[in-house]
């Protein structure tokens, strides 16, 4: 056995709940341990340490990222009322990754892992399309309200000396509904800025849309932000990448995006991006298949796998079944980690593992060998259809060859 791989800088490393914790472990056991000397700082964000220590935690974790850059977390119970009765939870604690993505001022960039014998759903997507999606505001942070009958609805606005701005917004005749939405030149600056740096590590060229001819004022101010700091402090770097910045109005990006091959990153306001996340995964093939980083402006990062904790698999777990888990986007969400800890670091062995890791489990699927969830999309047919740790094993032996 050759020396284990060296890290200089510990990685933050989140533990999560129920399915995905158990994959964790694993993830750890049998494919990272015997190959690197792991320095990881440990944070258990299972539902009952949030618990037990009033979500401290999970703030202590996002603190212990901005300290050391790059952390790893594994997926987490977002705590609802069935939830708070089954855990016997003091408070329905909030989504720790709403929690951390605050903290870190964020946008999450979701990447489609791709396989030759899973074909997306349109078929000239050959190459990955990036999202990247706002995640503060719009109508995620809404104020609505129902109006019962006749009436004038305004918008009003009181500035800091009490003069008001007002406009019409309609007047009903009967009953009807209004809705007020914000955003902030700050965040949506932040998730320009994180847009842009992504596209350049990733060296894909970036699209952006928005309604601005419809919403002349709210969609055109994101469009100008986009457009002025391209235009001050991107521009040069992009051209001497060799890459592109193309906004363009979202029906037409949506054309678009049928007929392109891929290999881009495509911008999206928060619920353009919450749409179309979906629709991606789902046409790639599986939300098992699908990497997730958070990249903040201030040169933190966070890798996780896109999907949940996998609650119904855990509760077959636990009844001593065997599960057929895919354990693919945990796998990189620790390379995509271990790669940007060794770029940082400036120990290339660390980026070589994980490339290696990534492509030992890539080449078990291609193989023929696959969880259930694949098993059933692949083209031509799985040869064998294995349970979550088999599957783990083949890695690991492919690792080891
Ligand atoms: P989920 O864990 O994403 O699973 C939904 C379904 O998708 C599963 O039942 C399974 O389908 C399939 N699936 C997802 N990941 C899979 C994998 N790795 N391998 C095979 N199949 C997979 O969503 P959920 O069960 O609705 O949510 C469970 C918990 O996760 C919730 O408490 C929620 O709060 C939490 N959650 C956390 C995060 C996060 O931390 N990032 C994100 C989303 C949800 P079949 O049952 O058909 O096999
Ligand atoms: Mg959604």
């Amino acid at each position: 056995m050759t020396d284990k791989i060296r890290m200089k800088t510990p990685l933050v490393e989140m533990d999560g709940d129920e399915m995905t914790r158990v994959m964790w472990a694993m993830v750890k056991d049998k494919l990272l341990l015997p190959h690197i000397d792991l320095k990881t700082e440990y944070y258990d964000l299972s539902i009952e340490k949030r618990d037990e220590t009033d979500d401290q935690i999970t703030i202590d974790a996002a603190e212990a990222i901005k300290r050391y850059n790059v952390g790893v977390k594994c997926a987490t119970i977002t705590p609802n009322a069935a939830r708070v009765t089954e855990y016997g939870l003091k408070d329905q604690w909030k989504s720790p990754n709403g929690t951390i993505r605050a903290m870190l001022d964020g946008t999450i960039f979701r990447t489609p892992i791709m396989v030759t014998n899973i074909q997306p759903s349109v078929r000239n997507w050959t190459k990955p399309i990036i999202l990247g999606r706002h995640a503060y505001g719009d109508v995620y942070k809404n104020v609505e309200y129902k109006i019962k009958g006749p009436c004038k609805a305004e918008l009003v606005v009181t500035n800091e000396n009490g003069e008001d701005v007002r406009r019409t917004i309609h007047e009903f005749n009967g009953p009807g509904i209004i809705q007020g939405i914000h955003n902030l030149d700050a965040s949506i600056t932040s998730f320009a800025e994180a847009c842009f740096s992504y596209a350049l590590d990733q060296k894909v060229d970036l699209w952006f849309a928005t309604k601005d001819t419809i919403s002349k004022i709210y969609d055109s101010n994101f469009m100008e932000i986009f457009e002025k700091l391209y235009e001050e402090e991107y521009k040069d770097k992009f051209e001497a990448a060799g890459i592109t910045y193309f906004y363009t109005l979202i029906d037409d990006a949506v054309a678009r995006i049928m007929r392109v091959d891929g290999g881009l990153l495509w911008a999206l306001k928060n619920y353009d991006g919450d749409v179309m996340s979906d629709m991606l995964a789902a046409a790639f093939g599986s939300l098992a298949m699908m990497t997730s980083v958070l990249v903040s402006p201030h040169g933190y990062f966070e890798y996780e796998a896109a999907h949940g904790t996998v609650q119904k698999h855990y509760y077959k777990h636990l009844e001593g079944e065997k599960t057929s888990t895919n354990s693919v986007a945990l796998i990189f969400a620790w390379s995509g980690a271990l790669r940007k800890r060794g770029e940082l670091d400036g120990t290339p062995e660390l980026g070589a593992f994980a490339d290696r890791l990534d492509a030992a489990a890539l080449g078990v699927i291609e193989d023929g060998i696959m969880t259930g969830d694949l098993a059933k999309l692949a083209e031509p047919p799985a040869r064998k259809t294995v349970n979550t740790e088999e599957f783990l094993d083949e890695v690991a032996r492919r690792l080891e060859a």
